[in-house]
């Protein structure tokens, strides 16, 4: 058993107490390898932004769970270093779909542990929700359960469509899981492809698909049962179209990927949405980038000549995401 404590990291509750008062949100960064790592702590202690990176089942299967751990134990390390004096990092589960699975995570160091069972019936999903918020409570580990189905695709994670979080249920729920945080479904989405050009519109002046706006009165509405409880927005990467069009370009084939419009996402973002999580431009950035250097450099082998310049793309976008979507940077002095 070691505690996330002894790790220099840190569990949401101040931080999402903080974001929900000051409206603004904290950045929710999955990572899976060094490289994004690094871009995300150095965006991070750049801007002076809390940070929550997130590890999903697939992520450690990937990666392998003792490495990850390591990594973010590093991460505190690697941040202080780069001279931010008190950072505020949380290392969380994604979508945790079992007790063993959040268990281990709590027991291995994390202080932030996600149990989605949103796709069971609803007294299942309570039970099964407090069963991993009793557990990690006892360690200080904070907890965030999900009420509703958000559709896409996301490792393990895939629904073939979305069903809106019923604001009359979300009292209920909070109250009988002990949950610290609760995951909402409002038409956000995972993947990068998180809508059919069919239920989108088109930009008359650029011809682009429009996605359709997210249901910000369903939102409202949880905010005024559940005053000041911090709510977590999955699927919200913005799929950006310079990426997706540097993908094409050097030779990759994403057609009609589609995300959320930035402009929601910062709105959603002052409301009681303090937790924001963005894992898709990570992968765009990273791929446009390598695929444009080894198109201009066919001669490169050394992975750091094309590894380096992605990195340094995931970072510009880490940061864009702090200052200018979520509105957290200088919140973590
Ligand atoms: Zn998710």
């Amino acid at each position: 058993m070691v505690s996330y404590k002894e790790l220099g990291l840190v569990n949401t509750r101040e931080m999402f107490k903080k974001a929900v008062a000051g409206g603004y949100a904290i950045p929710a960064f999955n990572f899976n390898n060094m490289e994004q790592l690094q871009a995300i702590i150095m965006a991070a202690a750049e801007t002076k932004s809390p940070v929550i990176l997130q590890v999903s089942k697939g992520a450690r299967n990937y990666a392998n769970a003792t490495l990850l751990r390591y990594m973010a134990e590093g991460a505190v390390a690697y941040a202080k270093e780069l001279g931010w004096e008190h950072p505020q990092i949380c290392l969380h589960l994604d979508h945790g779909d079992s007790f063993e699975l959040c268990k281990n995570c709590v027991d291995m160091g994390f202080s932030s542990v996600m149990i989605d069972a949103s796709a069971l019936p609803y007294e299942e999903n309570i039970a099964l929700s407090k069963k991993v918020a009793d557990y990690a409570h006892q360690y200080d580990v904070t907890v965030e359960a999900e009420l509703g189905v958000l559709a896409g695709v996301e490792d393990e994670v895939s629904a073939e469509q979305s069903h809106y979080t019923r604001p009359e249920e979300v009292i209920d729920f909070a109250t009988r899981t002990g949950c610290d945080s609760l995951a909402i479904s409002v038409g956000t989405s995972h993947g990068a492809y998180k809508f059919k050009p069919e239920q989108c519109t088109r930009d008359p002046k650029t011809g682009k698909l429009v996605p359709p706006p997210l249901a910000f009165d369903v939102l409202h509405e949880i905010e005024k049962k559940l005053p000041g409880f911090p709510i977590v927005l999955h699927g919200s990467s913005s799929v950006p179209q310079e990426y997706v069009d540097m993908c094409n370009k050097y030779g990759g084939n994403l057609p009609n990927a589609i995300g959320i419009p930035e402009e929601q996402l910062r709105e959603a973002a002052k409301s009681a949405v303090c937790k924001i999580n963005i894992d898709s431009d990570s992968r765009l950035a990273m791929t446009a980038a390598i695929r444009k250097h080894l198109a201009e450099n066919p001669s490169h082998f050394d992975p750091r000549q094309y590894l380096k310049p992605a990195r340094e793309e995931m970072k510009k976008m880490y940061i864009h995401k702090i200052v200018n979507v979520l509105g957290s940077d200088g919140k973590a002095e």
